[in-house]
């Protein structure tokens, strides 16, 4: 296992769309591993393969209270959603920030494991908003485009005066 960089914002790579995965192979195993690994090191409950620079549709995750459940979807879809809620998100890819953000606390999702076998899942509450916020990068979203338009202000004037001071 390795730790991989974390493409930060802004950075242009992040907005990409990332692929469907074909080869369910160890290269692909490797990637979720490295994955783990990075998440974990942060600590992190999630992160997705396109912030590690590899467009593929592989996200990890672990919300579990003392770190021992990691979680893997690959190619994931989300088949039905409900109850909407307001979260407070943060991202690997924007650190230091953090912002409110209102998503689906229910959804069932359809995924892949590591080997190809297809699987469906319910999840709720943190997990579920988890898995949302980590499926959004692999489309090039960060939660930043979900903030209301005052969170936005509120997240501009923060870059604007982290940039002031870093001139
Ligand atoms: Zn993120």
């Amino acid at each position: 296992m390795a730790r991989r960089d974390v493409l930060l914002f802004p950075d242009p790579r992040l907005r990409l769309i990332s692929q469907p995965v074909e080869d369910f192979d160890a290269d692909l195993a490797q990637l979720a591993d490295d994955l783990l690994e990075t998440m974990y090191a942060e600590p992190a409950i999630g992160l997705s393969a396109p912030q590690v620079d590899v467009r593929r549709r592989l996200l990890v995750m672990d919300v579990s209270e003392k770190k021992t459940r990691p979680e893997v979807f690959v190619n994931p879809e989300v088949l039905a959603s409900a109850s909407m809620g307001w979260i407070e998100e943060r991202c690997m890819s924007v650190p230091g920030r953090s912002g409110l953000v209102r998503r689906a606390t229910e959804i069932k999702v359809r995924a892949q494991t590591l080997q190809g076998e297809s699987f469906e899942r319910r999840l709720k509450g943190l997990a579920a908003v988890c898995l949302l916020h980590e499926l959004d990068h692999l489309d090039g979203r960060l939660f930043v485009d979900r903030l209301s338009w005052l969170g936005r202000l509120r997240f501009r004037a923060a870059l604007a005066l982290q940039t002031r001071r870093a001139a």
